[in-house]
């Protein structure tokens, strides 16, 4: 049962807006009842059409199913209820592999003079059509089975701290991997098709060059800010009572921080954001926080409260409501088609992390919250400036966990996890070495001693889950946020003057007219070309966090 809540809450960080009115008020008969062969381009459009907004009403009871699992379900219901998805899931998986639907997707393929909604649609049909029916009958079902068994004993593995239980699970969905790579084709890599199945137009070639750029120049802001004379005693191994050092003190003490007052602030903030609670709602997390998007006009975030710390809460939400915006403001008429979703989790995870980390960690963002947060919070946190806020929120945390590490070395830490999957697909490295190797990579790259399995290579579940090309989105999101924000901040220059006051605006605004109004229509690297003038590049990442910790750390 916890494995099915795992996977889920793996899979909800995927963010997949997915969502179900009519499409056009469209009316034709399901698929199956009439014979194609008299059928137009144009009558196959439709009816593939209609049968996507039959998916995507499925999808939304799917997600509202998993969405109540994570947040109120009791806990005693989960088998009864992983039936109940199971079925859904089926039924919706039967629609995609009705043969009728092979047959009116060619017929469509004859068509001509598609307006670009619609060759868009017809694209993503094609790829996602073309994908499933390379794969032999029995591959879904023999995954599926590997994965469940894969995630036992990755939890078995934790909890014993013991890799070898889980190695020759890996080795299996590694090879199961190889074999799909196969069967989809590729031009110079395996690992491209594994990549373009997360973000389409990726390539092991496109990873290493921007990756091969940004990895000296990360590790070197690193060193750089380890011995800069503000320190924190977040750093591992810092020498932190080196008295030539200022320690970085907690901005929030040992005070208290209720709940209620928090959510009051964060909705305040997620609403001047663009967040619209009409359509919408912010909720308590049980686990890992989350944004599902259930239907149209229904976003769910949700969040974890610390009493002691406001900053866990604070970062979740504007993280969550980069989803979230993003998932409201995807135009109406295409929900239920292909097109209505993100082109790819570089993009996706850009979404929030524009959010999160350009701008919720950004100096003029607080120039403007903190006053509000330390009148919301009276006295906790009446010595706290602006300046002091704007470096706590963005101290170098170089530690073991992925997920706890800050902004700089968390690119670290996908690069590691890259590397060693490219060269795995590669055969250049084998299953039996990855603990080695992960722990090599962590000393040489981070200067950290990995001690055990359970915080090293076992820390993460996607790889449980069967999911192999996935982690370089991480980095490749933080970069795309990057240079959307520097194409943002050409066109308005006044940014920080509009933030500083209490405009928090124009982020959203300027997203939407670059970026969420065109749903799928574009992949990611057309995305960002329309959007910055270029595809996905290293420069203006670079500059943001050498710019930002420059001033912080007050390096030369
Ligand atoms: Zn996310």
């Amino acid at each position: 049962m916890k494995l099915g809540l795992l996977l889920i809450g793996f899979i909800l960080t995927m963010t997949i807006f997915v969502a179900a009115t009519g499409a056009n008020g469209q009316t034709q008969g399901s698929i199956g009842q009439n014979n194609t062969s008299e059928v137009t381009p144009r009558d196959a459009y439709n009816r593939l059409l209609n049968t996507s907004v039959e998916m995507a009403y499925l999808d939304t009871m799917i997600s509202l199913s998993q969405w109540d699992q994570d947040i109120l379900m009791p806990e005693n219901a989960t088998e009864y209820r992983a039936g109940a998805q199971s079925y859904m899931a089926d039924l919706k998986n039967k629609k995609w592999i009705d043969p009728e639907f092979g047959k009116l997707l060619s017929i469509a393929n004859n068509g001509s003079n598609w307006s670009t909604i619609e060759a868009a649609n017809l694209r993503i049909w094609n790829r996602n059509y073309g994908k499933r029916i390379k794969l032999p009958p029995d591959f879904a079902a023999r995954e599926s089975e590997m994965i469940s068994k894969a995630l036992a004993a990755w939890e078995k593995a934790r909890e014993k701290d013991n890799y070898s239980i889980f190695q020759p699970h890996l080795k299996a969905l590694v090879e199961l991997n190889r074999e799909k790579a196969r069967y989809w084709g590729y031009k110079e890599h395996p690992y491209d098709a594994l990549l373009d199945d997360f973000m389409p137009g990726m390539t092991a070639a496109k990873c290493d060059k921007l990756f091969e750029t940004i990895k000296p120049q990360t590790i070197g802001l690193i060193v750089k800010i380890k011995n800069s004379r503000i320190n924190g005693s977040d750093i591992n191994g810092s020498g932190i009572n080196d008295s030539n050092k200022t320690a970085l003190k907690n901005i929030y003490g040992n005070a208290a921080y209720p709940e209620d007052k928090q959510e009051a602030l964060l909705k305040n903030i997620t609403s001047a954001l663009g967040f619209d609670y009409g359509a919408g709602i912010m909720v308590k997390a049980k686990r890992n926080p989350s944004t599902y998007g259930i239907g149209a006009h229904d976003v769910r975030t949700s969040l974890r409260y610390d009493e002691n710390n406001p900053e866990i809460a604070l970062l979740d939400i504007i993280h969550e409501c980069g989803h979230g915006i993003a998932g409201q403001r995807i135009p109406d008429e295409y929900y239920g088609m292909p097109i209505g979703t993100e082109p790819g989790m570089d993009m996706a995870e850009a979404e929030a992390r524009i959010f999160e980390n350009n701008l919720g960690r950004s100096r003029a963002f607080w120039q403007y919250w903190l006053p509000q947060m330390k009148k919301e919070f009276k006295p906790n946190m009446d010595n706290v400036s602006v300046d002091d806020m704007h470096r706590y929120i963005n101290r170098l945390n170089i530690v073991p966990i992925r997920i706890d590490a800050d902004e700089v070395s968390y690119i670290i830490h996908i690069i590691i996890r890259y590397e060693m999957e490219r060269d795995l697909f590669e055969g250049k490295i084998s299953v039996d070495d990855l603990p080695k190797i992960w722990n090599q990579k962590y000393r040489e790259y981070l200067g950290l001693n990995i001690t055990d399995d359970k915080d090293g290579i076992l820390q993460d579940v996607h790889w449980a889950c069967g999911s192999f090309g996935y982690f370089p989105a991480y980095a490749l999101a933080s970069m795309n946020a990057a240079q959307l924000e520097a194409a943002m901040r050409r066109d308005f220059t006044d940014l920080d003057q509009r933030l500083a006051s209490g405009d928090s605006s124009i982020p959203a605004a300027w997203m939407q007219e670059h970026v969420y109004r065109y749903g799928a229509i574009y992949d990611t690297p057309e995305l960002m070309k329309n959007a910055t003038g270029n595809e996905t590049e290293a420069y203006d990442f670079l500059n943001y966090l050498n710019s930002k910790y420059k001033q912080i750390y007050h390096l030369k």
